[in-house]
């Protein structure tokens, strides 16, 4: 028999009925602490919930099954899940990382790791010869992030991830925006795949959490998992059991978000009141082509739009909005829109005009129609 289909591995990986009790669905596991054998050992495998509960362990299996990885830690952020890939750095090592991603990860190189005494460049990732340009004699860490904050930038993974095992360097991805659903980064020489949990695997916008998985290298989980212990930044129990039962419908959600987020982009395109719309499923997005051969079954359901009249239209459009929250986050049932310069604050390269569009899985018809009458 093949493999399992993705909606079917969403809702079976590493799950069955209690053992115990039948409960279909997994109890919540609320221990710190477990009970030892008489003769002094754990032979049922939980010692102390920091070092691993019954929850999280569902939900790393799964991830890991999901993505195709051997194995998985989630943390209590994705933030913190990217520091444990950080931490694998030492002294004078070098990160190549692209200009532009999540504002939190360029933070996060630029002041922590370099105060560590890593050395980081930036370089524009849709260019493969920029990318070459900085690799050093001491890069050990390729960073990428595709698709990206907030122009939807498009990295080509195998190109990036050849380049980076050339020069012997670690290759990360990021697959946050594009999640399982629409692209499985190991298939072009990943290595190791970073989540904000917080986004479309959590999906209803009410628990924080991030994940790393590994590709293959059993050594390398180890390291990040032992990070996960000795930090304490592991998720806990409930956080654990929101995102697997979230991950049930993950298949079905980001299918039609993003089917509903090329439709809006594809109105928007040709709107009046629109200047620009970026959204890697339109033709015209400058990454479409390494999109359309990279991902699958959708690209995504953020799109930015850059308003013709400028930065106070922006606003106007986000207050005369009913279906789009104005809230800064993405990946949840519902939609949100916001006003990115203003909350990367100052020194931010985003356009003034620029709003970004996170789309939910609200009628696809209500949304158009609520955009049509906010930009009329
Ligand atoms: C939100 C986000 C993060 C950070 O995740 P948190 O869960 O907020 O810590 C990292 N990368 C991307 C692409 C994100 O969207």
């Amino acid at each position: 028999m093949r493999e399992p289909r993705l909606n079917t591995r969403c809702v079976r990986a590493a799950h069955s009925p209690d053992a115990a009790t039948g409960a279909v669905a997994q109890p919540i596991y609320l221990t710190t602490t477990f009970e030892r054998d008489p003769d002094g050992a754990y032979s049922r495998g939980y010692r102390y919930s920091r070092e691993g509960s019954p929850n999280r362990v569902a939900l790393e299996s799964c991830m890991a099954a999901l993505e195709g990885g051997i194995g998985a830690a989630a943390f209590a952020s994705g933030l913190a899940a990217n520091m444990s890939v950080f931490e694998l750095l030492r002294n004078a090592d070098h990160v190549v990382a692209p200009l532009e991603a999540y504002y939190g990860t360029l933070k996060q190189l630029r002041e922590h790791a370099r105060e560590r005494g890593i050395a980081v460049d930036f370089a524009d990732f849709s260019d493969p010869s920029a990318i070459k340009a900085a690799f050093t004699a001491r890069t050990r860490l390729v960073w990428i992030e595709t698709p990206t904050n907030p122009l939807l930038s498009i990295t080509d993974l195998a190109l990036v991830s050849a380049m980076a095992h050339e020069a012997g360097a670690l290759v990360v991805c990021d697959n946050t925006f594009a999640t399982p659903v629409c692209q499985n980064p190991f298939d072009f020489g990943v290595d190791v795949i970073v989540h904000s949990g917080t986004k479309y695997l959590g999906g209803h916008s009410d628990v924080l959490s991030g994940l790393v998985v590994v590709r293959e290298d059993a050594a390398l989980l180890e390291r990040l998992q032992s990070w996960q212990r000795l930090c304490g930044a592991g998720l806990g129990p409930f956080d654990c059991w929101l995102l697997r039962r979230s991950i049930a419908t993950l298949g079905i959600r980001v299918r039609a978000q993003c089917h509903s987020a090329l439709l809006i982009a594809e109105f928007l395109r040709t709107h009046p009141a629109v200047e620009r719309v970026y959204y890697p499923g339109l033709a015209q997005h400058p990454g479409h082509a390494v999109a359309a051969a990279q991902m699958h079954g959708g690209f995504g359901a953020v799109l930015s739009v850059c308003i013709a009249q400028g930065r106070e239209a922006a606003f106007e459009t986000v207050r005369r909005t009913r279906f789009f929250t104005p809230a800064t986050s993405l990946g949840g049932v519902e939609s949100l829109i916001e006003h990115r310069a203003s909350i990367e604050g100052p020194g931010s390269k985003t356009p003034q005009n620029l709003l970004r569009l996170s789309i939910g899985i609200e009628d696809s018809e209500d949304l158009i129609d609520d955009l049509a009458q906010a930009l009329a």
